[in-house]
């Protein structure tokens, strides 16, 4: 616990150190003083259904291929947290139409593994979805950050060795809902957030334990999905 808060101090001085040595520009094209440019923003600004498998689908914000893929990457694996407020808003903007106007939200995070969370120094979809909570909330909406899901267990270099699917396959097994926390999901509306939807297996598994918690309506949001099988790579952990 100790180590944690003291590496979270080191980030934040390293962090704070790195924006005054090295301004960070446009998170998708790099040109300076903007955290996203107009032009990259507006990548951010679609509205595209992917179908996850079953009833399933989930809404993103954008095809995951140039300066979005670039951004995204940025953000999450290169410590550019200012674009949590700016992702944030391009998915609430998404859901706002579709979450009731009375009653709690819940905004529900997919996991990262623990090991990816230390790599990152952050639970990047955790901060993101402490932001939509926020913006949902200035849209005099109520809204609770629940982050209800967890990777459970390790499953050791198995995970590593494997190729892409069964990377996949074996993460999203270990993924497990809270049961503390699996009370305030009852009867409400749940967004569950993700980064970006390659497969659609990791989401698809994430709204299914959240119903079987009791969840209500189940919103699946991501930043972006994959146009095809090329880049899942780049995701760096096993989401799918
Ligand atoms: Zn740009």
């Amino acid at each position: 616990m100790i180590i944690h808060v003291a590496l979270g101090v080191l980030r934040m001085f390293a962090t704070v150190l790195g924006d005054l040595l090295l301004p960070h520009g446009c998170a998708g094209c790099g040109i300076p003083d903007a955290v996203l440019c107009g032009r990259c923003g507006s990548l951010f600004g679609d509205v595209h259904e992917r179908p996850l498998g079953g009833h399933e689908s989930c809404l993103t914000c954008a095809v995951y291929e140039g300066a979005v893929r670039h951004a995204i990457l940025s953000w999450k694996d290169h410590g550019y947290e200012a674009c949590d407020d700016r992702f944030a808003d391009s998915l609430v903007t998404l859901v706002d139409g579709r979450i009731p106007p009375r009653g709690v939200c819940c905004v529900v995070p997919v996991p990262s593994s623990d090991k990816s969370i230390r790599r990152r120094g952050r639970w990047h979809t955790r901060q993101l979805s402490r932001a939509m909570v926020s913006l949902i909330r200035r849209r005099g909406r109520e809204a609770l950050l629940v982050p209800a899901l967890c990777m459970r267990g390790n499953a050791g270099k198995s995970v590593e060795i494997g190729h892409g699917g069964q990377r996949v396959a074996r993460a999203n097994r270990r993924i497990h809902v809270r049961g503390r926390r699996q009370t305030l999901l009852r009867g409400r509306t749940v967004v569950v957030v993700d980064d970006i939807v390659t497969t659609g297996a990791t989401m698809a598994r994430c709204a299914n334990i959240l119903r079987r918690s009791g969840a209500g309506d189940v919103i699946c949001v991501a930043l972006a999905h994959a146009v095809d099988r090329r880049h899942e790579g780049d995701r760096g952990e096993g989401h799918g």
